[in-house]
């Protein structure tokens, strides 16, 4: 696994040879300046942070044990990256500076006792901490008071408001010069142009531009939609988005703001703590965010961590840490800077979120309805808290898009609650014998044909009822309430029932005797002689249902009782060509290719036909086309309470009279039924003069087809 053989080299900094030190420094330093590059200019990180970081502690280590070889433009002394031309530069007035990082509790550890060093505290004594974290021991006097916050995942932002008004907005840069972006900037909603209140003077605000993940995800989909690139993160996707040439660009992504730290000020005092100044931010309307706390103490900080650190999965934007800064700005100042980051503060990072790991081999997966899905399955990886070993490539197209080869290195993301995904290829580690993925013909469970409709991303496996990975699926969708209604057969007995080879099909399932159902794992005599009743009551469904119990694709409950209503029998159903089944309501060409297809299918045709053998008998009606539905073609919209029906059995009436009902007024509608407190919908129908009636009066156009057949 070239990523982590690379991380584990980059951690095992054992004492080296001066010349061998130079040697390893000089190539450390390369790479991580290519890799800045990439990330802080380019906006394209081709390795996931946690190995740049790797790197980088790698190189800190050795200009420690070595520090003849430190210099000035080491990437350990800067900050960030250089500005792009193509923005005005922006020099800081206060330099933008970055943030020490620390992993374990024992950085944690190390940076309270420098801070309560250089304050003149007594040193919390070793001991204390962080084994000991109920005692109280550093709630004494002494303890170092901290304003613990998140470490967004974004990129840094300064902006300038002079009197109250946004007068300019500026990247980070290299710290000293940053790019201007203010004609970006004001086009993110979150951040003010003008601030409430009494605003002072000149106040510079930094703080970190950022995208929502919901947001984030939203916009990779309109990118893959739209062929074209996707971002690897939030973080990419934002820098990417604000260092746009067009404004108009960045004003289409989502981009969001939280303020954090304070530059430049003039016409006021500057604040005490911290605390106090990001409280006064949120009273000018800047976009604070709440989970922060004023903690104090090593065991304060770590408590911080381990609470933000369970719920990070559920916090809606990426961090890839929490940040840790002295609460009062006099002691701030007190402890200063080095030579990139300030001595005050210290950002605890979060295990990552991103690694990079090898794709083994590419399979595929049948879904429930046959979708096949290609997973990636990865050397594994700890990534985001677990171990990773699989992941999901989506479809045909989306490994064509991302470019992923068996053999490649990938990043691999697993942030938030989600399933772990490929992100990107790194493309320069691909091996010589890297191989594309073809996709197969034949489904790896049931060998039936795979297909994929035409202008569908999704292959599918046609092998329907067969195939054994659908027909777990299949069977509780077979079972379930709406359409077979067989009680007590969940997930856990279908489970069984089919890894035992007990039930094929549905069929089969009226073949069950109490004796073999009792003899399973955990079921007890009498719910097995529960589902065995429940079996037998099922033996006679109405005919909808039971379409609608066949899992065809595309074929809903409201399609299987159009279908149910217009053809009358089952087998006529089964008989119908596309030609056919285009001539039923609802039924566009998709959906009438799909039943045709499943009908076609002849072990399909045997799943019911063995159905039928074993007793099943669906209900049988007159075909609903020779006997016109009364309210065919009316068009009805349902508002307010109705005095008797529900909501939902009003319109199961409207429809089984050949009505249909639509959610919105408009002046196609024929009638407006109202029921109390109808609201706009009712207005909006008499505005337009559509006819409105109430519950009686729909009953009274119903009643002329109250003998019409009722598929439903
Ligand atoms: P950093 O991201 O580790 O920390 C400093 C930054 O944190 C600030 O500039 C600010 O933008 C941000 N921040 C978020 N929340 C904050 C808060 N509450 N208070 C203060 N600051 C907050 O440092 P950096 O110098 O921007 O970047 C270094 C990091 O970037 C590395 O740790 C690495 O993970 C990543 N990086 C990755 C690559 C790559 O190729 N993958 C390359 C370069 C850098």
């Amino acid at each position: 696994m070239t990523g982590n053989t690379r991380g584990a080299q980059a951690q095992s900094s054992a004492p080296v040879g001066a010349s061998d030190a130079a040697t390893r420094v000089q190539w450390l330093r390369d790479e991580l300046d290519r890799y800045s590059y990439e990330y802080y200019v380019l906006d394209a990180p081709t390795v996931p942070d946690a190995e740049y970081d790797a790197l980088f502690s790698e190189l800190q280590a050795l200009e420690t044990e070595h520090p003849e070889l430190l210099t000035d433009d080491s990437p350990t002394q800067r900050v960030g990256g250089a500005p792009l031309a193509a923005f005005d530069a922006v020099r800081h007035r206060m330099p933008m500076l970055s943030l020490n990082n620390g992993f374990e509790d024992d950085d944690v550890v190390n940076f309270d006792r420098r801070c309560a060093q250089g304050l003149g505290r007594p040193a919390p004594a070793a001991e204390e901490a962080p084994q000991d974290l109920f005692s109280q021991a550093d709630a004494s006097a002494g303890a170092v008071e901290y304003a613990a916050e998140l470490k967004f995942d974004g990129l840094a932002m300064s902006l300038r408001y002079e009197h109250g008004k946004l007068v300019q907005a500026a990247t980070r840069g290299d710290g000293e010069t940053g790019e201007d972006v203010t004609v970006n900037v004001r086009t993110i909603k979150a951040i003010p142009l003008k601030l409430r209140g009494q605003a002072p003077e000149v106040l510079e605000v930094r703080g970190e531009v950022f995208m929502y993940r919901a947001d984030f995800d939203k916009l990779n989909e309109r990118q893959a939609e739209a062929g074209e690139k996707t971002f690897v993160n939030p973080r990419n996707a934002a820098a990417g988005s604000l260092r746009q040439l067009d404004p108009r660009i960045t004003a289409k992504r989502p981009l969001s703001f939280f303020a954090y730290g304070l530059g430049e000020l003039q016409g006021a005092d500057r604040p005490v703590t911290h605390s106090v100044m990001l409280d006064g931010f949120a009273q000018l309307g800047l976009p604070v965010c709440t989970e922060r706390k004023v903690v104090k103490g090593v065991q304060g900080l770590l408590g911080f961590y381990r609470e933000i650190g369970a719920r990070r999965d559920q916090l809606p934007y990426d961090i890839d840490g929490v940040v840790y800064k002295v609460n009062a700005l006099a002691e701030q100042e007190q402890l200063g800077f080095v030579s990139r980051a300030p001595r005050f503060a210290l950002a605890h990072k979060f295990p990552a979120q991103e690694m990079t790991t090898v794709v083994e081999d590419i399979e595929v997966q049948v879904g429930r309805t046959g979708a096949i899905t290609p997973v990636a399955r990865l050397a594994p990886v700890f990534v985001g808290g677990v171990t990773v070993t699989n992941a999901t490539l989506h479809n045909e197209d989306e490994i064509r898009r991302k470019d992923v080869h068996i053999g490649d290195t990938v990043i691999v993301r697993r942030a938030g609650d989600v399933i772990p995904e490929v992100a990107a290829v790194v493309l320069e580690r691909r091996p010589a014998d890297a191989r594309a993925f073809v996709m197969p013909t034949a489904c790896p469970v049931c060998g039936s044909h795979i297909e994929k409709l035409e202008g569908e991303v999704i292959a599918r496996c046609t092998g329907g009822l067969i195939c054994a990975a659908q027909r777990k699926q299949a069977l509780l969708h077979f079972a379930q309430r709406r359409a077979m209604d067989i009680e007590g057969l969940g997930d856990k007995l279908v489970e069984q029932l089919v890894d035992q080879g007990i039930v094929r099909t549905p069929a089969d399932l009226y073949k069950l005797g109490v004796m073999k159902l009792a003899a399973l794992d955990r079921m007890a005599d009498k719910s097995a002689a529960n589902i065995v009743t429940a079996i037998e009551n099922s033996r006679a469904p109405v005919l909808n249902r039971f379409i609608f119990a066949l899992g065809i694709r595309h074929v809903g409950e409201s399609t299987a009782k159009d279908l149910a209503k217009h053809f009358g029998k089952l087998q006529a159903v089964m008989d119908a060509d596309e030609a056919a089944l285009l001539e039923v309501n609802d039924v566009g060409p998709v959906v009438a290719q799909s039943i045709a297809n499943f009908f076609a299918e002849e072990h399909n045709r045997q799943v019911i036909e063995d159905l039928l053998a074993s007793g099943v008998t669906p209900s049988e009606s007159e075909p609903a086309a020779r006997v016109p539905a009364p309210l065919a073609g009316k068009t009805f919209v349902l508002t307010g309470t109705l005095p008797t029906l529900s909501r939902e059995d009003a319109k199961e009436r409207l429809e089984a009279a050949g009505a249909k009902v639509a959610g919105s007024v408009s002046k196609k509608t024929d009638y407006v039924v109202a029921g109390a407190e109808a609201g706009s919908k009712l207005e909006k129908a008499q505005a337009l003069g559509v006819a409105v009636i109430d519950e009686d009066g729909m009953l009274a156009l119903l009643a002329a087809g109250a003998e019409q057949p009722d598929a439903g």
